[in-house]
């Protein structure tokens, strides 16, 4: 839309207020609002703010931020009220220099993809973000909202009423919502919505994120992404499935004459990212707790490999349906809703396009193996590595990893590095109830 178009939607919409916003290193939404009779000076001047408390943003000599409205992401808030209409723009930031400010990690995805259509190609991404809806008991220990499992069907229960409302609110802001489902575990569901170029589909991450919790929090529930809520239940993922388009639309991920119909590209793409895996989590799955979900028996991944029909590999060749080229894709599936997607994506398509460039061939598909059943030594002697066990050793990877981190560049790796840290040493010093429980009398 232009300025024009805007102004005039505004009025339609009867808006009131704009939410301006942006994100932090770690995925956390950030806002600036303004009356709606500031969104002529905003949409020609942008507007300022003082970014030197947001985490990642802290440079004290150039604290002034300049955020632009993009100018394509406008979206009316759902569930504000009709008299207090809100609606949101997500924004580029700027340094007072009016150079893309280093540290914007939006900034960041928005670069690589420029880059990307320089060589004629988009990176395409979709994901399929799982949360828990969980009653709100004002305690610690969560209570899952219904009794369902998989793909369970009531016809009535608050349930589906729930999903039914974040669907239609979520299609409202323009997220082309393909299927909800319940999944797993008790109180679990997954709202899945059309891909599209990585820009716009992790901007509709953290919309789904937003909407999800505000409407849940309207009837009484609190919306969790955590990766790993209760123990001994199935986690919350953001599984991925990834392809690479030309600029004719092609998927060139795509060939009719391979046994998974995939290219070249596709394979040296996927190997990239199977080199880049241990690394990448700590980008994709950044969270002390995420680590709790990539453990065997809950359909997440543990193992770096690929397969097509083996759901515990870390990459999964989605079956090709005859006629749908341009579904083919490689769904990578150690992500987490908890992650920033602005850097998830970033560094997905830096480790596949690793694979690009140096023509990496994939090790052979884990297809008829069991990972969990072959002993230590079989493992290693099939060189299949596991992926970490923890953020720290995430961390540690991702720091010897020159590929990623030359793709974050120094301003966002460090500030991401630095949260990371400081939240994994928070966790490491902690006393949990599983240590009293085994130590208090036994030591
Ligand atoms: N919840 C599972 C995970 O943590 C995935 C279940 C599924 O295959 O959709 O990855
Ligand atoms: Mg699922």
């Amino acid at each position: 839309m232009d300025k024009k178009e805007i102004l005039e939607q505004v009025k339609k919409d009867n808006v009131k207020f704009i939410s301006f916003q942006f994100s932090d290193v770690t995925g956390k939404v950030k806002s600036v609002d303004a009356p709606v009779e500031q969104l002529k000076g905003a949409l020609d001047n942008g507007i300022w703010f003082d970014g030197s408390s947001v985490q990642g943003f802290a440079r004290i000599q150039e604290s002034d931020m300049h955020l632009k409205i993009d100018q394509d992401t406008y979206a009316v808030l759902p569930w504000t009220p009709e008299n207090l209409r809100r609606a949101r723009f997500f924004c580029d930031i700027y340094t007072p220099d009016d150079e893309p400010f280093p540290g914007d990690p939006r900034g960041l995805l928005k670069k690589m993809l420029a880059d990307l259509e320089k060589d004629g190609l988009v990176f395409n991404c979709g994901p399929e973000p799982e949360f828990f809806l969980f009653k709100q008991n004002g305690g610690l220990y969560p209570v899952p909202h219904d009794v369902g499992g998989y793909f369970d069907f009531s016809s009535d229960d608050e349930a589906v009423q729930v999903r039914t409302k974040l669907m239609d609110a979520l299609n409202s802001m323009g997220l082309e919502i393909e299927v909800g489902h319940h999944e797993v575990a008790r109180g679990q569901h997954e709202i899945d919505f059309r891909f599209a170029d990585a820009l716009h589909t992790a901007d509709n991450v953290l919309t789904l994120k937003y909407t999800v919790k505000a409407i849940a929090a309207q009837h009484g529930l609190i919306a969790s992404f955590m990766p790993k809520p209760i123990f001994g239940i199935n986690g919350s993922g953001m599984h991925t499935h990834m392809s690479l388009f030309d600029k004719k639309g092609d998927n060139i991920f795509f060939d009719k004459d391979d046994e998974f119909n995939l290219s070249k590209t596709a394979y040296s793409f996927l190997a990239g990212q199977l080199k880049h895996a241990r690394a990448l989590s700590a980008l994709v799955a950044p969270t002390v707790n995420s680590y709790k979900r990539l453990v065997p028996g809950y359909e997440a991944p543990v193992y770096v490999g690929w397969a097509q029909i083996n759901r515990s590999a870390l990459i999964r060749i989605p079956r090709h349906t005859a006629g749908q080229d341009k579904a083919t894709r490689i769904e990578l599936r150690c992500p987490d809703p908890a992650c920033n997607p602005y850097l998830a994506f970033a560094g997905m398509l830096a480790a596949g396009k690793d694979g690009l460039d140096n023509k990496l061939e994939p090790p052979k598909p884990l297809n008829n193996i069991n990972v969990y059943k072959l002993s230590e030594e079989e493992r290693k002697a099939k060189d299949i590595r596991a992926l970490p066990s923890s953020l720290a050793d995430a961390l540690d990877e991702l720091d010897k990893d020159s590929v990623l981190k030359d793709a974050l560049g120094t301003e966002i790796y460090t500030a991401f590095r630095r949260a990371k840290l400081e939240e994994n040493e928070e966790y490491r010093i902690h006393v949990t109830d599983w240590e009293v429980e085994k130590y208090l009398e036994s030591a």
